[in-house]
């Protein structure tokens, strides 16, 4: 047996167990919705004044339906429909007729018949008003289609009464339409949608409390279950399955719990592979079923026993079990779920080297699967049927299923509302990704048999040179994205340099840009630049007197007044707590002294508006000429810091609010005129 990827046998798993998950049986046996919550209320339900419901015909009705959505007992069941006049109020009289609608449409299979009745039913509830009527009446109608395999004639008809619900006061009846709208959507494999409506179902069941309540919960979580299940959320299905079993014995109905044995088993196999144990719930499931009389869950069990046994590799047990299903399946009649074991029994022969036979059986149980089952399952059937071709060496016939299987997986999530809801998305993708592999597995064996010199055609180079363009797409995309990841992460780094290089107070560059900056290749120092080193006069006595926040109001305002009157290219720097050096491109030794004016003007010319009102605030400075003795790099600059500071110093020294500079012969003071001080 050829060695099966995890993702591949993911979908062998999906296959052989699936109809476990689906309810599409017409015969609907198990289906007691209607039936169960039939005697779910009383005539008080109504607020409306008139008399709508007869009690007494819809007890006895109660005491014939049976579970299922046709009367248990047909003479007691036609004995009461005769008493079902005109004059019968007209819930009663809806409901009454609805059960001879879908016993003409399931048991007598006369859907012409049941449309007529069913269409006759509904003018009458309309012309009542009744929301409660009206509604039910066109459930049965649905239910009727429904079950003939007409989902999109169901669907049209609860679209008609949508509006209504809001009117609809039977909670028996709100229940139902909610119910019908979820196994409506289930049809159109919109399972997330169906969810929504299956939880609107359990919580309307779950604000009554009455006998039935219980058992309609069960329902409910079995339904829940396997839609869950159906979404690929197979943890939620099994806690769910678990809460619902455990409440199931508590409340002793232990009837439907092979169905959620099924169920959990299904969804513990695909979380954790098939096991020996697994193959035990499934027989445990299929045993239980016989005793409740249950034959699709004993036939399912069976099968899903088998296709456990067979995805182990147990052939001998797996062909043991899937032949107890399929007498099940004979036994009860159910030709249609009969073809999964089928399917599931060809496979086996596949894999015991009895190709022909065993694909021949495949193939034709496939055809009977495709006439009812789910699309999505139909592709995974047909990824099986590739891998027996694989087995089986014919892989022109694989690749032509795979193609087919490809096309349908496309459109089915091509139109699906589902593929945004992220579940079944998972699950799509995992199926896709599957998919691929398994495309690429088959390209690599058609390549090897070409090398082996066997017959090549046009259609393995279209297949390889598809191959080769795919290839080379991901790798593009993988290098765009690899790009675009180096890219951004250049700009961030650029960002946190940046950021290193500011002072988070006055947004000026700090010192460290020093080191940095002049080696930056954006500058280009060269010629004469004008250096200027400037601190603030009293500064403590700013913080003294007014607050540190206020000083940092004056330091922010100083830092404004430098920038204003600099360029672009030159630079401010927070040189340390109030002293700043200024960078000036281009500024010869003439153009030192205006340029100190301009700072003096600038900075002390008017007062700092500060939260503790206007400061005069005075500076002092030293300015000189710096060079460039090559590119970006300051010739002597220590010396020519020292000599900044020096001047600076001399300024303090001097009497503040002055900025000395440099000359040809030592050095002068720059004094603004009309200080602020004295
Ligand atoms: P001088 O004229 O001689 O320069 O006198 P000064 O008071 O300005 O000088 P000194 O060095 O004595 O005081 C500088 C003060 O600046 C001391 C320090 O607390 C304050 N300082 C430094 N950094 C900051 C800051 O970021 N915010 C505020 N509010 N104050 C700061
Ligand atoms: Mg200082
Ligand atoms: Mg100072």
């Amino acid at each position: 047996m050829r060695q099966k990827n995890i993702s591949t046998w993911l979908l062998a798993c999906a296959l052989l167990a699936s109809a476990a998950s689906l309810s599409f049986d017409a015969a609907a046996s198990f289906e007691p919705e209607l039936a169960e919550m039939a005697t779910a209320e009383g005539a008080d339900s109504n607020a409306d004044s008139q008399p709508q419901q007869d009690a007494s015909i819809e007890a006895e009705l109660e005491g014939v339906l049976g579970i299922g959505f046709v009367p248990r007992d047909p003479t007691a069941f036609a004995n009461i429909l005769a008493k079902v006049t005109n004059h019968t109020p007209i819930e009663t009289y809806v409901r009454a007729n609805g059960y001879q609608v879908l016993t003409l449409a399931i048991a007598e299979q006369n859907l012409p018949a049941a449309i007529a009745l069913g269409e006759e039913i509904i003018a009458r509830a309309l012309a009542t008003e009744n929301a409660n009527a009206i509604t039910e009446a066109h459930i049965f109608l649905a239910e009727a289609y429904l079950q003939n395999d007409r989902p999109e004639d169901a669907q049209s008809l609860i679209t008609d009464i949508e509006p209504l619900t809001g009117g609809i006061t039977n909670p028996r009846v709100q229940y139902h339409s909610k119910h019908l709208m979820a196994r409506i959507f289930i049809r159109f494999e919109e399972f997330a949608r169906a969810l929504e409506y299956m939880l609107e179902a359990h919580s309307i069941i779950s604000n009554t409390n009455d006998a039935n309540t219980q058992r309609r919960r069960q329902f409910l979580n079995f339904h829940i279950t396997r839609l869950q299940a159906n979404l690929g959320n197979y943890s939620a299905a099994i806690e769910t399955a678990n809460a619902t079993i455990e409440e199931s014995l508590r409340y002793g109905l232990t009837e439907r719990l092979p169905d959620i044995y099924l169920v959990r088993a299904y969804a513990q196999q695909y979380e954790q592979g098939p096991s020996a144990e697994l193959v035990r719930e499934f027989l445990r499931a299929a045993e239980e079923a016989a005793i409740v009389g249950n034959g699709r869950v004993e036939m399912l069990g069976y099968n899903n026993a088998g296709a456990a046994e067979l995805l182990m590799g147990n052939l001998e047990a797996a062909s043991t079990y899937l032949e107890q299903g399929i007498a099940v399946a004979t036994r009860i009649n159910n030709v249609r779920e009969r073809s999964v074991t089928e399917f599931n029994l060809g496979y086996v022969k596949v894999m015991q080297g009895n190709y022909e036979q065993g694909i021949a059986e495949m193939l034709a149980a496939a055809d009977v699967f495709k006439t009812f089952a789910l699309r999505r399952e139909v592709s995974i059937l047909l990824s099986h049927i590739a891998d027996a071709y694989e087995m089986a060496g014919m892989y022109q016939e694989q690749a032509a299923v795979l193609k087919e299987q490809n096309e349908m997986q496309t459109a089915l999530f091509q139109t699906e509302r589902d593929k945004v809801i992220s579940e079944l998305q998972v699950r799509y993708e995992a199926d896709e990704k599957s998919l691929q592999i398994q495309l690429l597995e088959q390209e690599a064996l058609l390549q090897t048999q070409q090398l082996q010199g066997q017959q090549r055609n046009q259609q393995y180079a279209i297949a390889i040179g598809v191959l080769l363009l795919v290839i080379i797409l991901l790798t593009t995309y993988a290098y765009r994205k690899s790009r675009k990841i180096n890219q951004l992460l250049s700009r961030v780094n650029h960002e946190l340099n940046e950021q290193s290089l500011r002072d988070p107070l006055t947004s000026l560059f700090n010192r460290r840009v020093v080191q940095k900056h002049f080696l930056d290749e954006r500058r280009n120092y060269k010629g004469t630049h004008g250096l200027f080193l400037i601190d603030v006069d009293y500064f403590k006595n700013v913080n003294d007197t007014y607050g540190h926040d206020v000083g940092d109001e004056v330091l922010i305002e100083v830092s404004k007044r430098l920038v204003a009157i600099t360029r672009e290219s030159d630079m401010v720097i927070r040189w340390g707590g109030e002293e700043f050096l200024l960078l000036i491109e281009n500024v010869d030794h003439d153009g030192l002294a205006s340029f100190a004016s301009k700072i003096l003007q600038s900075v002390c010319a008017k007062h700092y508006h500060t939260s503790k009102g206007a400061i005069p605030v005075t500076i002092s400075g030293g300015g000189l000429t710096v060079e460039a003795c090559k590119t970006n790099i300051i010739d002597n600059w220590d010396e020519k810091l020292k000599q900044a500071d020096k001047l600076l110093y001399q300024s303090k020294d001097n009497g503040r609010n002055q900025i000395h500079v440099t000359t040809e012969d030592g050095s002068a003071a720059i004094i603004l005129e009309n200080s602020l001080r004295s």
